[in-house]
């Protein structure tokens, strides 16, 4: 059966080019980047080679990059490192309701520790006000991490806006950037980022690999203890073929992104357009521009998207209600709750993340598939009002 892939926010394939990148520095390539001799130099050319291409695509100096395992342990590294940086016991932390589980979780861990955490909401289209940035601030506030686009709903926040307030105060503005980096433009200058996370996997690029940068001068404690590697930011071998993919990556992704992200935009919303038309009773859950490109979540009135997904999956289409994480759970997503969404519609809320393998035909066919199936879900739905059951 022919497999049409939608979710490309969780994770995307490795593109051809960058395993090619990839695969000589596991084998003749093998040298530990600490070492002196050949293998050892070649190696570590290889990785200063990524982390030239990765300074370049977010406009930052290369002394400020830091490679590591991923998405979620540059988020950890960025939030402890910064609050134990400081000093401070009871650091005071700001972030949104709306943030990855890695920033969340953190915070929580932190919070345990002593710290003191805010929780902004968002709007209705799952947007922060930089206003409540910058009221939440106090004398103890060490961070601020906002996400620059949402995983699940795909907004995309005022990064620079808020990045201006926390300039303005003294305070580290962090963002979880894994969702936007091959998507959005990233300017660490124009945008006013003092620490980054972005993960290689989002972005064609291998697992269990990532970055994070620190803004030249800004206080961030490391993770990890042992070696000099990385500037003595991050201590380990370095995961030589997995840098030299994520670099690879993250060039292939920048230099297609104007295009790319026009075309998927286009997609995204033809496909909106028709879903609205064709099936009654859905809503588009977050904003409908400020939006990643490949981004498309439906709340689905009278029906679970658990049977959406397995239907779906059944016709050959993946998608995902959600995060990764939470799929699985009967909480409803922490990010539809946090805009406004009942339990009941969260439940029906159904995801589709584009990437680089949808086509026009494809996106037609999945609409087609998935009318036919909330149809056929709602037919047997005790709470669709069609089917003669009055509820309310
Ligand atoms: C996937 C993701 C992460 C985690 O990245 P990993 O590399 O999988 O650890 C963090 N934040 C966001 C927004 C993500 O989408």
């Amino acid at each position: 059966m022919k497999r049409i892939y939608l979710d490309h926010a969780a994770t995307t394939p490795v593109h051809p080019e960058v395993l090619n990148e990839m695969l000589p520095f596991f084998t003749e390539r093998f040298g530990n980047p600490s070492t002196i001799y050949f293998f050892g130099r070649e190696a570590k050319e290889g990785i200063e080679i990524a982390r030239e291409k990765f300074a370049k695509a977010i406009n930052a100096d290369v002394s400020e990059t830091v490679f590591t395992s991923g998405g979620t342990e540059s988020d950890n590294n960025a939030i402890i490192g910064a609050v134990r940086a400081s000093g401070r016991k009871t650091a005071h932390i700001i972030t949104s309701k709306i943030e990855h589980h890695a920033v969340l979780e953190t915070c929580h861990f932190l919070e345990k520790e002593g710290c003191k955490v805010t929780y902004l909401p968002v709007d209705r289209d799952g947007l922060v006000d930089p206003v409540e940035v910058k009221k939440a601030l106090n004398k103890e506030t060490v961070i601020v991490s906002i996400m620059f686009a949402n995983n699940e709903i795909g907004s995309v926040q005022p990064v620079r806006e808020i990045g201006a307030v926390c300039r303005e105060n003294g305070v580290i503005f962090h963002t979880d950037a894994v969702q936007a980096l091959g998507s959005l433009p990233i300017d660490v200058e124009a945008q006013n980022l003092d620490l980054l996370s972005v993960s290689a996997h989002k972005l064609y690029g291998p697992k269990g690999v990532g970055a994070l940068y620190i803004r030249k001068g800004v206080k961030c404690s490391k993770l990890m203890h042992g070696g000099e590697q990385e500037r003595r930011r991050r201590a380990g071998t370095e995961n030589t073929a997995g840098i030299i993919g994520f670099g690879k990556a993250v060039e292939l992704a920048v230099a297609a992104l104007p295009a790319e992200s026009k075309r998927l935009s286009a997609l995204r919303d033809g496909m909106i357009a028709k879903l609205m038309k064709k099936i009654p009773e859905i809503k588009l859950n977050g904003h409908a521009v400020k939006r990643l490109p490949g981004n498309i979540n439906i709340a689905v009135k009278y029906i679970e998207g658990e049977s959406m997904l397995l239907n779906l999956d059944m016709d050959g289409i993946c998608a995902s209600t959600g995060s990764a994480c939470t799929s699985g759970s009967l909480e409803p997503s922490h990010v539809l709750s946090a805009i406004g969404i009942p339990p009941e519609l969260a439940h029906g809320s159904i995801r589709f993340s584009l990437g680089k393998s949808s086509t026009k035909e494809d996106m037609d066919f999945v609409v087609e598939k998935f009318s036919e199936i909330v149809d056929r879900l709602r037919k047997l739905s005790p709470l669709y009002k069609g089917n003669g059951c009055k509820i309310k």
